[in-house]
């Protein structure tokens, strides 16, 4: 009789995130995500998952981001045909995420295969429908049984739409023991989504750890310091190019910039959103306001919608996204978030060189990605094969992340130490990874662990 867990991905790392529930002989994967980074190293991890498909017998998926969700049609492609069960927002998500990303990987290809590269896509369009097929979706707190010895209950994460902190409740026979996942955790205070639900009771912790090193600005700071950025690129006659991911992030800027120019606090300025996802995105979250928090639906009810206001276009053809070289003020968000792909890259080669604009960061930036090279300052950049020097200003406001602090991660967990057995701190790197362990520790939780990649532990 044993119940033990072994950690597949986001092991020391924030992509590719894979947990392994053993439970006796049945085996239970929490998400299969992406890994996300270098090609090579990507490539690499993605074709050849750390588990085959065939000895899972059921996934639960926390929610619909890429790096929790992208290899699951790869999983589906190598033999894996049990359930995926989700939250019923997530199931929406999911079929939009997979087919963009089915989408991109096939574009990739062909480009590559015109350079002479024998390179096939890890999926295409054919495994996700396979993949769409295999999702059940149940309620936020309604516990379902998985199978035998194993009942799982959705909280909600409020990290995006659909997002949950995963309850398993696990019996193997002999022991019954509470282990809770905490997926991405989201922040407390941020408008349109619901705050976190509290974490419940449990044995077993696995938590997320991606700021476990740091604070982030409070809302009324963030939104002071996001109008100083506008303004001052109104002064400069600069634009700003915001990287972003179609999901979440992308809206809670809208959102902030909407309020400010409501406000008062700044002139009408134009904003673009582009991507081809990015109305997609928005209208599946307009479609379930019932997850909305208080602040959002009263605006709703007001007739005025946080997300649709004169000014902001979502652009989706290629064509209209092309004529945006030739705007040279207002806001511009677009996709990839970390600069690793998708349209942004063409809008950063038009103002890495000029210094009267202006690329704001608002999300976690990997280590080897262009954001990251951004970031830290460094004087010149490649883009599509040509170096540019970068004389734009680098702004970096990390409070927009959908992902809780050390603060925030505390104050929903802190409550468990002492009555914790093991707590597992996953998703982070090396440094955020553990310093948040260490102040568990310090906190009074018993057993902590940071695992590689591959460890297994059994649960006590
Ligand atoms: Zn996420």
């Amino acid at each position: 009789m044993t119940i033990a867990l072994q950690f597949l991905g986001a092991a020391r790392h924030v992509t590719g995130t894979k947990h392994l529930l053993e439970i006796n002989d049945r085996k239970v994967l929490l998400d299969c995500g992406l890994v996300q980074g270098p090609r090579r190293v990507a490539d690499e991890a993605n074709r050849n998952l750390p588990i085959a498909g065939k000895d899972v017998d059921a996934l639960v998926l926390s929610h619909a981001h890429i790096d929790h969700c992208g290899c699951l049609p790869r999983l589906v492609k190598d033999g894996y045909d049990g359930p995926i069960w989700c939250t019923e927002a997530t199931q929406t998500m999911l079929r939009m995420m997979l087919l963009d990303s089915a989408h991109i990987q096939g574009q990739d290809a062909r480009h590559l295969q015109k350079r002479g590269h024998r390179v096939e896509p890890l999926y295409d369009e054919h495994d996700v429908e396979r993949t769409l097929r295999l999702v059940r979706s149940v309620p936020y707190r309604q516990q379902f049984e998985v199978m035998k010895g194993l009942r799982v209950e959705f909280l909600e994460a409020g990290h995006i739409l659909g997002s949950a902190i995963v309850v398993l409740d696990v019996d193997d026979g002999r022991k019954q023991r509470k282990i809770v996942f905490t997926g991405d955790h989201g922040r407390k205070n941020l408008p349109i989504l619901r705050d976190p639900d509290r974490i419940p009771e449990c044995d077993v912790l696995i938590t997320e750890s991606t700021y476990g090193d740091r604070r982030h600005e409070e809302r009324g700071d963030m939104m002071a310091t996001l109008a100083q950025i506008v303004a001052e690129e109104l002064h400069d006659g600069g634009r700003i190019i915001v990287p972003a991911f179609a999901v979440g992030r992308t809206q809670t800027v809208v959102l902030f910039l909407g309020q400010l120019i409501a406000s008062g606090h700044l002139p009408r300025l134009p904003i673009f959103v582009d991507s081809p996802m990015s109305r997609e995105a928005t209208r599946i979250m307009a479609a379930h306001p019932e997850l909305f928090d208080q602040e959002t639906a009263a605006m709703l009810r007001a007739g005025r919608h946080p997300l649709f206001f004169d000014g902001v276009e979502y652009v989706a053809d290629v064509e209209a996204s092309k004529a945006l070289n030739a705007q040279r003020t207002g806001v511009i968000l677009s996709a990839s978030g970390m600069c690793e792909s998708g349209r942004v890259l063409h809008h950063l080669k038009q103002s890495v060189g000029r210094r009267e604009d202006c690329v704001l960061l608002v999300g976690y930036q990997a280590q080897g990605t262009l954001g990251r090279r951004l970031l830290d300052g460094e004087p010149q950049v490649r883009i599509y094969g040509e170096t540019y020097d970068v004389r734009c200003k680098v702004r970096f406001m990390p409070g927009f992340s959908a992902h809780a602090d050390y603060g925030e991660l505390m104050e929903f967990t802190g409550h468990l130490a002492g009555r914790c057995r093991q707590a597992f701190v996953v998703h982070g790197d090396d440094g955020p990874a553990e310093a948040h362990a260490a102040r568990l520790r310090e906190h009074g939780f018993a057993d902590v662990e940071v695992p590689s990649k591959y460890d297994r532990f059994e649960v006590r």
